[in-house]
């Protein structure tokens, strides 16, 4: 039967990563401009004036798209205008204008020599260095007279259709984008993460999808991945009316987790402070804090944060959330924390990162135990503690030791590594609980970087080599009657949520906005149902 997923101009099939429909036009993200082949130039000044008007609209661009975004996004808008407005940049492009460069060559230049200087600085500033690549489009854009790559404002709701999206793009969405969808990403890259983060349907690793027109009807299922090309108006307004409808019915879901036969899953929430909890009523109706990812208080920090700072924020949490689970600091890599001062490496995702800096800085890890320890004594808290980045029984042994030496009665461990995962039973015999790192754990199990887009398919929840390393966790926790949940983005996922309890896993932790969608998965499902699509799976 033709379907309002069919469309007239057929369909394409990606990977659906944030539930939710949507139907409008496309539009696709402006391509970066082409630089023109180098030709004499007459005027040097000219074209030095030029640059300075380039890297001037880029900043006020940006700038103006902070003012429209607000919070967190408009932070990092305003910090890539301040990169734009760097004098030292300008005074570069300059130097090539006058060495009888044109202005588009001068800048992307200067930009290239600015974006080797910070690789070059390693850390945090290094991963800033692939933000330049969207400046200089920018610039080099704005130099050449062209339209300036990057997000569309066409003054109308839309599907941004793009072939992968920077993290200036992300965070400068605006309300008028209905989905995202793009040719390339993965479950746990920056898009997919930011789509459930906002709600917002979306669809990755969705091959042809640039080959379509701009203005093209589409509608997208972000839950099965599905793009239906040239929907009709009645289709549009079913899709439009049942999302609207699905919507309502989520807002008003409220209650503890379970199957529909009572089998009951906690549903908590990733945090990453304290603001990242609901505020009244409108909030995800959880059942405590799975996650507390206390590294992202003090990413751009170059500086440690003292003691009392730490137990402030922390008490702040245990202050307001009823169960908490806390994970001791994960530096490392996709999260670099310049205050520690780490030294840069070959191979950093194999490097010394989570649980592993206490080789190299044994103070930080005491530090933060005894923080947590006396903020929990403030708040009357009993919070949970765990580390991350744990590979062998001895690592998980000894941090149990330390944590409980400070006073902290429920220690655990991630479970990240397939190591770790092959050895859980061995592990809960040092810890009372496991949680399972689905976006490292599938990194690791299938030495596939887990922002590679390319890679998507291996990093893809569903594969069979990572359910098998969940189900040994489950076991290993049935048997010692221990909680072993999970906490990686494939748990807000509804289609996985009741395959990850068909494994045997107990809670469920997730961004916020994913909590109605999988209370309402998991509730349409008896547990027997449950088991039965793990065992499919498995197979
Ligand atoms: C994970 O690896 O699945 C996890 C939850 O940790 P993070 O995403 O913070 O690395
Ligand atoms: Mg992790």
């Amino acid at each position: 039967m033709k379907g309002p997923w069919e469309g007239a101009g057929g369909r394409l099939v990606g990977l659906g990563v944030s539930q939710g429909r949507a139907a409008g036009p496309m539009i696709r993200l402006g391509e970066p401009p082409k630089l023109p082949a180098p030709g004499p130039v007459t005027d040097p000044g000219a074209e030095a004036a030029t640059v300075g008007k380039a890297l001037e609209a880029v900043a006020a661009e940006l700038n103006r798209r902070a003012l429209a975004a607000g919070g967190e996004a408009a932070e990092i808008l305003e910090a890539l205008a301040m990169i734009a407005e760097d004098p030292i940049l300008l005074e570069e492009a300059e130097r090539h204008t006058a060495g009888g460069h044109a202005a588009p060559h001068a800048l992307d230049a200067a930009f290239t020599k600015h974006r080797e200087a910070l690789a070059a600085l390693g850390g945090y500033l290094a991963e800033r260095a692939a933000d330049l690549d969207d400046l200089k489009h920018r610039a080099v854009a704005s130099a050449l007279g062209l339209p300036m790559p990057g997000l569309p404002s066409p003054g109308h709701p839309y599907v941004l259709v793009a072939t992968d999206l920077s993290p200036a793009d992300t965070a400068g969405l605006g309300p008028d984008v209905l989905a995202l969808v793009t040719e390339r990403g993965g479950p746990t890259s920056h898009t997919a993460i930011l789509a459930r983060s906002r709600g917002l349907p979306a669809v990755v690793a969705c091959a042809g999808v640039m080959d379509l027109d701009d203005g093209t009807m589409i509608g997208v299922d972000g839950g099965t991945g599905e793009v239906a090309i040239g929907l009709s108006e009645q289709e549009t307004s079913e899709v439009v009316q049942g999302e609207t409808a699905r919507r309502a019915r989520l807002q008003a879901s409220r209650g503890p987790g379970g199957t529909a036969d009572g089998h009951a899953v906690k549903l908590l929430l990733n945090i990453g402070s304290a603001a990242d909890l609901p505020q009244g009523e409108d909030g995800a109706d959880a059942e405590g804090v799975g996650l507390f990812r206390t590294e992202f208080l003090f990413l751009d920090r170059k500086q440690p944060p003292s003691f009392e700072e730490q137990v402030s924020a922390y008490a702040e949490v245990f202050a307001r959330a009823e169960h908490v689970v806390v994970r001791t600091l994960d530096a490392g890599t996709d999260k670099p924390l310049p205050f520690l001062g780490l030294p840069g490496e070959q191979n950093p995702a194999l490097g010394v990162r989570g649980l592993r800096v206490d080789r190299l800085l044994p103070g930080v890890l005491d530090t933060q135990l005894d923080a947590i320890a006396t903020a929990a004594r403030q708040a009357g808290a009993e919070p949970w503690v765990m580390a991350p980045m744990v590979t062998t029984a001895g690592e998980a042994g000894d941090f149990a030791r330390r944590a409980r030496a400070k006073g902290i009665a429920r220690v655990g461990v991630m479970v990240e590594v397939p190591a770790a995962a092959l050895r859980a039973g061995r592990l809960l015999r040092e810890v009372d609980f496991l949680s399972i790192g689905t976006n490292d754990l599938a990194q690791y199990t299938f030495a596939a970087d887990r922002q590679h887009s390319v890679l998507a398919d291996l990093l893809d929840p569903r594969q069979p080599a990572l359910l098998e390393l969940i189900a040994r966790c489950a076991e290993a926790g049935v048997r010692a009657g221990k909680p072993v949940g999970v906490c990686g983005e494939a748990a807000g996922d509804p289609l996985l949520a009741p395959l990850l309890v068909g494994l045997g896993v107990t809670s469920l932790s997730m961004a916020g906005v994913c909590v109605p969608a999988v209370r309402e998965a998991l509730a349409e499902v008896t547990l027997d149902e449950c088991r039965e699509r793990a065992r499919a799976a498995l197979e």
